[in-house]
């Protein structure tokens, strides 16, 4: 177990992605906190479930990723209760699918929040504190969308390919401190991310949900498979080893051949 007495945060992890990830790293000996909204009984669910199951402490912060104050408050509450923050995943993201003149202002300012900013405010206030015990792990969930676009989505896109930025510049700022930064970048994963974007894609390419599934999504992914949210946090458990110690500022794809078209 790599992962014995470290410390985890995972941003938005009360579902999807960041939830696979959070158990997988406890399931490794790592001591979690938890990030997300939702309801907070299923959430209480989730949190004492990954206690129970795994030996591992377990907090939950219900910091909105909208607020910079919110999210510094949320690492030092990490900081204090569990000891330390050795691995921080910027996981939280929403989606919101729209042609560029109708796209509302109001959802590019929360996308390049939640899915940009909220990595930068974390990042800043995690950085000193993993240079001080010499090791640490960052990683930012992007997406394809870090590196190829598509239409309907340029706030997401934007934010995604802000993200392999910020990724590589942190990198290259803690290289010699034992500290990693890498973005892992998943195609068409099957999550609510996913479910909840059907319905603005059917609308603006005038789809059926099917067409959707299969001319949209799965047309972008050679393999013609979603990606599981198992493969995505198995790939970010392995950036917490010692394996992976010279593996930073990488943007790593795990998106069924998608990017390599
Ligand atoms: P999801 O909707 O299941 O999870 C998103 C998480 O972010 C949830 O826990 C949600 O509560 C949290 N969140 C949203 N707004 C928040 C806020 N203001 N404050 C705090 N938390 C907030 O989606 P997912 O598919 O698991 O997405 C996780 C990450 O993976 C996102 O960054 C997404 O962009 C990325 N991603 C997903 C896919 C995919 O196909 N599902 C592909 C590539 C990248």
């Amino acid at each position: 177990m790599s992962l014995k007495n470290r410390v985890a945060l995972v941003t938005g992890s009360t579902s999807g992605i960041g939830l696979c990830i959070a158990r997988a790293f406890a399931a490794d000996g790592a001591h979690i906190m938890i990030n997300g909204l939702g309801d907070p009984v299923a959430i209480e669910t989730e949190r004492a479930k990954i206690e129970s199951d795994f030996g591992v402490k377990c907090l939950y912060s219900s910091a909105d990723m909208t607020k910079p104050d919110q999210i510094v408050g949320m690492v030092k509450d990490c900081e204090a209760k569990l000891g330390a923050l050795d691995v921080l995943v910027n996981n939280a993201g929403i989606q919101h699918v729209d042609p560029i003149e109708n796209f509302p202002p109001a959802s590019w300012d929360a996308i390049i929040a939640i899915n940009l900013s909220a990595a930068f405010h974390a990042i800043r206030t995690a950085v000193p504190g993993m240079k001080a015990r010499k090791w640490g792990r960052i990683i930012n969930t992007a997406s394809a969308h870090s590196k190829v676009a598509s239409p309907f989505k340029s706030a997401y896109v934007t934010a995604k390919h802000g993200l392999n930025g910020l990724t590589k510049t942190v990198a290259l700022e803690v290289a010699t401190d034992g500290i990693t930064a890498n973005c892992i970048s998943p195609g068409y994963v099957w999550t609510p991310l996913v479910e909840k974007q059907i319905p603005d894609t059917m609308k603006a390419r005038n789809m059926t949900k099917e067409q959707v599934m299969h001319d949209v999504l799965l047309a972008a992914q050679p393999t013609k498979e979603f990606v599981t949210v198992d493969q995505v946090a198995a790939l970010a458990l392995f950036l917490t080893s010692d394996a992976a110690c010279n593996i930073t500022g990488a943007n790593l794809s795990i998106d069924g051949g998608w990017t390599a078209e």
